[in-house]
């Protein structure tokens, strides 16, 4: 089994940088946001078995890359949500 670790990343992010917008937190946005930023970014595949090994991507480069695609996914979901606001 693989697994994106940068997936792990960007949803720890996200849960990270979110409660800092005033923004719909609902469920699809948060998918949309995790969707932009997972394009935005090189995926970084480990086995599964390996998975422990994801803290040796903490305080990477990586990691501020991540950090830059979610604020941007984020700031660009509050402003377009994909879906009706009400
Ligand atoms: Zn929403």
């Amino acid at each position: 089994m693989l697994h994106n670790v940068v997936e792990d990343l960007v949803e720890e992010w996200i849960e990270k940088v979110l409660p800092q917008y005033t923004c719909c937190k609902c469920a699809k946005c948060r998918l949309d946001m995790m969707a932009m930023s997972l394009n935005k970014l090189k995926p970084h595949y480990v086995v599964a078995r390996d998975l422990f090994s994801k803290t040796r991507y903490l305080n990477t480069s990586l990691q501020n890359d991540i950090m830059m695609a979610v604020v941007t996914s984020v700031e660009f979901i509050k402003d377009h949500p994909r879906h009706d606001t009400e």
